[in-house]
């Protein structure tokens, strides 16, 4: 990845791009290397989940077991030579392990041409002696020396370290590492980037099937026609465009988690690339309107005269607590397994702040509490968590005790919480994706899965539950995938089956879906919250638009509804249904224009929904 200005090292538009078109052919890495953890469930060639019981892949003698290939033809693209096998098996502990791989294939791939017309920052990441950073690429470079000279080693290193992409599936899991060719990295980063990038994982299919033509280059240097052959082994990148780009418009991708504000993207910018990003959302002063509200701290006992002195140090200090306050909690889930504390923690955070206590000369002084802003990024991965760490407590429930009735009700109140939250994260990023509209892939999956909770929620078994009140309750023949109001399943079918989403129907396709969510949301909100306090502040959690103007005019406490007849309830799973269709719906319609309407992500979508429609004739079929 090139971040040098004035060099020419930049990609423009050959022409004009519209919004959702693959800008670059399927470009084949230069050089690749499967993550540690991933060596025994993924194709050592192609990334690609194995298809086969891991004892009958293919797997050459000299393997034993250390990697695996989804193929014959992927077995024979990806021959591992004896010094990769060495380190695969001695130094899988090195924090650059995969890199290291990758920067030995790369010498041995590219004997002749060690750069490829790519920057190293070899000067930059070596430069301080006493670096921890530097000390462990000379380490990493020590360990692949032995194929070759050592300056030559950490030249490699570092060109992987600093051109070297993660290479993710659709679960957004980081399976490796590969570095592309220039027409890939010379593309430069920015924090409102006009392209985004996904990979093709699959076996190595007959050489150059894609008809899209480059449709970038470089301001000053040319292309030359290797820059643009097909080999045909490892994951291949293909760059899209999520805006509209003119022609000799510079071409940007982000190298972060864009959800992020502009102090944290900058330093994880720095650690790994070393370039401090110039970018317009970066240098907007006053910061631009989501950067603000990812930081926005909100405290209604927060006396101004009592921080306005030190009210910076005051500020970074809290958050710092914030932060490790949350990482906590969300360790005690991921690592040790206890989503109930985890739960506990976030929500005692959200809903009542952090309290602290400071020594200021010998004496313990109070500070005031703090809180988070409803859209902090903080909250937004508390919501992310709580979401999730909900769901497993209820299909945990449910597994343990399917035949207990309290534990059923039980189990619904944790999905209802679970799929607020997921609706919740769903519409805050949303309000965000209105001012930056490359958070587009990130408001794409999170709209999917609030639909697929939502959806979940809706098959619970436990509705059961609520038949032996009152009249039985039937099965519901109301679940209908078409909505009458508005045209969002024809549209994606449309793009399923005819053409590309395009960029005129965008405004109208969101604001239909916009209206329809908010009028089902007033229908459902306060059935979904009455287990969590936190949320009962939300009146709604589509529409921030209250955010800018009279502060929290919109919080308040919604008084949970609870309605104890089964035609209530009945009225309430038909009503948590449609608005799951709507959001995997529009998901789906977004994710086609980030990754194309043939990705896996659309077809993920196409899946749930006919998995639903199976689901409705079955059951009419049992009436
Ligand atoms: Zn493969
Ligand atoms: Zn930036
Ligand atoms: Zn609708």
């Amino acid at each position: 990845m090139e971040m040098e200005k004035g060099m020419g090292m930049e990609m423009r538009a050959r022409e004009d791009i519209e919004i959702g078109e693959d800008i670059t052919p399927p470009i084949p890495p230069l050089s690749y290397a499967l993550h540690h953890s991933f060596l025994h469930s993924h194709c050592y060639s192609c990334f690609s989940p194995l298809p086969l019981p891991l004892n009958s892949n293919y797997n050459n003698t000299k393997n034993h077991h250390h990697y695996y290939y989804c193929s014959p033809a992927c077995s024979t693209t990806r021959v591992v030579s004896t010094e990769e096998l060495r380190i695969l098996q001695s130094h899988h502990h090195h924090p650059f392990s995969s890199d290291l791989r990758a920067a030995l294939r790369f010498l041995q791939s590219h004997p002749d041409d060690r750069i490829a017309g790519l920057l190293t920052n070899c000067h930059k990441l070596l430069l301080q002696e006493d670096d921890e950073f530097a000390a462990t690429i000379r380490e990493g470079a020590k360990a692949i020396a032995t194929a070759t000279d050592m300056a030559s080693a950490s030249a490699a290193l570092c060109l992987v370290l600093t051109n070297g992409v993660e290479v993710q599936d659709y679960d957004g899991r980081n399976l490796g590492i590969a570095v592309y060719p220039k027409n890939f990295s010379w593309i430069n980063h920015s924090c409102s980037p006009n392209a985004s990038y996904h990979f093709f994982l699959s076996p190595p299919p007959p050489c150059c099937p894609n008809s899209t033509k480059l449709r970038i280059l470089p301001q000053h240097t040319v292309l030359t026609k290797d820059d643009e052959v097909c080999q045909d082994n490892g994951p291949k990148i293909v760059v899209r465009s999520i805006k509209r780009i003119k022609q000799g418009e510079q071409v940007t991708v982000t190298y972060t988690n864009l959800l992020q504000p502009k102090q944290m993207r900058q330093s994880e910018l720095w650690s790994r690339y070393r370039f401090i990003c110039c970018c317009e959302r970066c240098s907007a002063s006053p910061p631009t309107n989501v950067d603000h509200t990812l930081q926005e701290i909100s405290s209604a006992s927060l006396d101004a005269s009592s921080v306005s002195s030190d009210q910076n140090v005051y500020r970074d200090y809290a958050i710092r607590r914030l932060t490790d306050y949350i990482d906590d909690a969300i360790l005690q889930y991921l690592s040790f397994g206890d989503p109930e504390l985890c739960c506990e923690k976030l929500e005692n955070l959200l809903t009542q702040g952090l309290l602290y206590e400071q020594l200021e000369g010998g004496e313990v002084k109070s500070q005031p509490t703090i809180k988070l802003h409803p859209l902090h990024f903080l909250c937004l991965n508390a919501y992310t968590t709580l979401a999730s760490a909900y769901k497993v407590r209820a299909s945990d429930l449910l597994g343990l005790y399917s035949e207990m009735d309290e534990h059923l009700l039980e189990a619904l109140d944790l999905s209802r919480t679970s799929a607020a939250y997921s609706l919740l994260l769903a519409g805050a990023t949303h309000h965000l994706f209105r001012f930056e509209s490359s958070l587009i892939a990130t408001v794409a999956n999170f709209w999917i899965s609030a639909g697929d909770s939502l959806l979940t929620l809706s098959r619970s078994p436990a509705w059961s539950e609520f038949a032996k009140w009152d009249l039985p309750i039937a099965n519901p023949p109301l679940l209908k995938h078409i909505c009458s109001k508005c045209s969002l399943m024809d549209n994606f079918k449309a793009i399923l089956f005819h053409r590309e989403a395009q960029n005129a129907d965008f405004e109208d396709i969101s604001s239909e879906f916009l209206d329809c969510v908010t009028i089902i949301t007033q229908k459902v909100w306060s059935f979904l919250i009455p287990g969590c306090c936190y949320l009962r502040a939300f009146k709604d959690p589509i529409d921030f638009s209250w955010l800018g103007t009279s502060k929290y005019s919109s919080l308040r406490d919604v008084r949970p509804h609870l309605c104890c007849t089964a035609e209530g309830h009945l009225q309430e799973r038909m009503h948590i249904f449609q608005l799951g269709v709507h959001c995997l719906l529009y998901g789906g319609y977004l994710a086609s224009i980030c990754y194309g309407r043939h990705s896996n992500l659309t077809s993920q979508v196409q899946n749930i929904l006919d998995c639903e429609e199976c689901l409705i004739n079955d059951s009419h079929e049992s009436d």
